[in-house]
């Protein structure tokens, strides 16, 4: 199958309200140009210096999502142009991103991400965590950043109850975190290319898929 139609296959299946980050990372940018020419205009990479590297090189009305973990001294790369960061975890990195999207004279979105797994691999807040950070001092004075969503990973199963489980925990979060009115939320970055349409049905408002689309890794 080629990236074109695995697009068009994934594409027609996805709710109107749900956006597709097509997950390029590892691929050669002929891979990405391919999803490009095929209407695809939202990628996701998970290392910020191959995605300036292709961000240098790719058509400039490009959207770059940071999907992966991010390390506060390599935020400065990407401040100028990333789109939307689905990957924030601390007060400390929010800070960092807000100060370099000042020096950028700009605003940048960001997902605060919510750790839902039963892995000590993944990263990310719970919900006390979340709320503290939400409510502080600190997060206030930043104005460079704004809060779009959430973003959460499901336990590597094939336990689709866990999965289930943990995806509707994250909902659930995110709606208590709406009724707070502290930030308007709007974006559930969940589900993956095993697992995406679960995540839809428990919510999702953003799927972010690799290997469906552009072949294993
Ligand atoms: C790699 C990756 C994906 C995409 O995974 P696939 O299984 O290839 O669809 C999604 N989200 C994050 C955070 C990733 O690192």
């Amino acid at each position: 199958m080629s990236i074109q139609s695995n697009l068009n296959t994934i594409q027609a299946t996805l709710p109107e309200h749900v956006t597709l980050v097509a997950v390029s990372k590892t691929k050669p940018v002929s891979d990405l140009m391919q999803a490009y020419e095929a209407g695809q205009r939202i990628f996701g990479e998970n290392k910020i210096q191959e995605m300036t590297e292709k961000w240098e090189q790719m058509p400039k009305d490009i959207q770059w999502h940071m999907i992966g973990h991010v390390q506060s001294n390599k935020v400065k790369f990407m401040a100028p142009y990333v789109s939307l960061i689905h990957g924030v975890d601390s007060l400390k990195l929010l800070q960092e991103i807000n100060k370099q999207a000042l020096k950028n004279k700009r605003v940048i979105d960001c997902l605060l991400q919510i750790y839902i797994a039963e892995e000590e691999s993944k990263f990310g807040l719970d919900e006390k965590e979340l709320n503290e950070l939400l409510t502080s001092l600190e997060f206030k004075e930043l104005k460079n950043i704004r809060i779009l969503g959430l973003m959460g990973m499901a336990t590597f199963t094939e336990d689709q109850n866990q999965i289930k489980k943990e995806f509707t925990h994250l909902k659930s979060i995110f709606d208590s975190i709406q009724k707070l009115q502290i930030v308007d939320l709007k974006t559930i970055s969940m589900g993956m290319s095993g697992d995406y349409q679960l995540a839809i049905e428990c919510g999702s408002t953003m799927v972010r898929i690799g290997s469906s689309i552009f072949g294993g890794r």
